[in-house]
């Protein structure tokens, strides 16, 4: 048996009042999704831990069946693994956004809608001008910069602490920046506390130092004349260590190799980690206008060679971050027709039998628009498994599935001993 999960990211929902109290997938035309609910089995499951924020890379970690308390190092190791960035153990490597800053104050997150290639030359400008004399100084390769996308870099610190606490720039817009530079966790003592202070007060020079010379390069010269929104700051945060997780290989021997599907980064990097081969779809955007069809043909392709596959779609959580409900309901029919119909309608007839899995990493409520760590609602479907009563699929018919309220690593447990 192959074993193929897809998953809509942010694709349940709350009862909407426009929509007469239903959720959206309740709402939407989805088919495909229906059938596999009628002919297959449903359950809800848990995909965030406690004490974790519901973020996509918690989730989708979890739905992978790892245990977020042993393997979370946030997300500049997972940012790693998708560049192509190979961690040695003594690296820390945290994501590291170049942000605007006004007037003392964060004004963006994302430097003006810095663009891949004009980041690229800022970040080949600060490792010249900021990580080179920093390395010199300290006689080693201690820091350098790599460039990721858009606003979203990578800065590796050689022997930096992970105990350190950063503010996350989106979380603070229109905040001075000063009172968010980055400090120690609290209740550090003696040799630890001094090590978690040496990071913090090094990546805090890099901050400053970082203003003065983004200000003085002539990309933000250009922009400032323009008027436009600068990309004047770098600012660093979640950061850790190589993540010590085993693969999906290690963990089941019937998985002889896989292959992971998504435009995201964080999911490309889980994937890294996970043993599975990145697959990079060309058009995959993370937003509607997406590849459904390539992706659907990546998948198949994939399944053909590995025995498990992991189908990311993004396009649902952004519409729920929009607010954008029209949206959010074309996104789901989407996912249902253009990737998981053509999915099933040729692997449903091969010798191999494939079982397939489709459910969503949390909720991103349109009328809320953050994400919500609730149960989400799924489906496991192969040939000649025995139905539970559930018709359709969705948050409300799922209650009743056959595999009740599962947690965490119990869905990876539950779907691998389909064999
Ligand atoms: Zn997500």
């Amino acid at each position: 048996m192959k074993h193929i999960i897809i998953l809509g990211d942010g694709m349940a929902d709350l009862p909407v009042e426009r929509l007469g109290g239903k959720t959206l997938l309740q709402y939407a035309h989805k088919p495909m999704m229906d059938q596999l609910a009628k002919e297959g089995r449903c359950g809800r499951l848990v995909t965030v831990p406690e004490g974790f924020p519901p973020g996509s890379e918690v989730a989708n970690t979890a739905i992978l069946g790892y245990d977020l308390n042993k393997v979370y190092e946030g997300r500049g190791p997972l940012e790693a693994a998708s560049i192509g960035y190979e961690m040695a153990d003594d690296d820390f490597a945290i994501r590291c956004n170049i942000i605007t800053l006004e007037d003392g104050k964060i004004i963006t997150h994302n430097g003006g809608n810095l663009e891949t290639d004009d980041a690229r030359v800022l970040i080949n400008y600060l490792n010249e001008n900021l990580a080179k004399p920093v390395n010199e100084r300290e006689g080693c390769e201690r820091v350098k910069f790599i460039t990721g996308i858009q606003y979203r870099h990578l800065l590796v610190i050689k022997g930096g602490n992970k105990h350190i606490v950063c503010a996350p720039p989106h979380d603070h817009p229109n905040e001075e920046w000063r009172s968010l530079l980055v400090k120690p966790e609290e209740g550090l003592v003696g040799s630890d506390f001094v090590a978690a202070q040496q990071t913090a007060d090094l990546i805090n020079k890099m901050i400053l130092k970082s203003q003065e010379l983004l200000a003085q390069h002539p990309f933000n010269i250009e922009r400032a004349k323009k008027g436009e929104r600068q990309a004047n700051s770098i600012w660093p945060w979640s950061g850790g260590y190589r993540p010590s997780m085993e693969t999906l290989m290690q963990q089941y021997p019937e998985i002889k190799s896989g292959a992971v599907i998504s435009a995201v980064d964080l999911i490309q990097g889980i994937g890294k980690y996970a043993g599975l081969r990145i697959i990079k779809v060309p058009g995959a955007t993370g937003l509607a206008n997406t590849n459904y069809e390539g992706k659907a043909q990546a998948a198949i392709d994939a399944l053909e060679k590995d025995d498990f596959v992991f189908v990311h779609v993004e396009a649902s959580d952004e519409a729920g971050h929009d607010g954008d409900l029209e949206l959010k309901l074309k996104t789901i029919e989407y996912l249902d027709q253009r990737l998981i119909k053509p999915i099933y309608n040729k692997v449903a007839t091969w010798n191999e039998p494939v079982c397939i899995a489709v459910l969503p990493d949390h909720l991103t409520p349109v009328e809320q628009r953050i994400h919500v760590g609730q149960p989400v609602p799924f489906i496991i479907w192969h040939r000649g498994i025995e139905p539970d009563s559930v018709q359709q699929y969705d948050e409300v018919s799922c209650v009743s599935g056959s595999y009740g309220l599962l947690k965490l690593n119990e869905f990876m447990q539950a779907f691998m001993a389909i064999q």
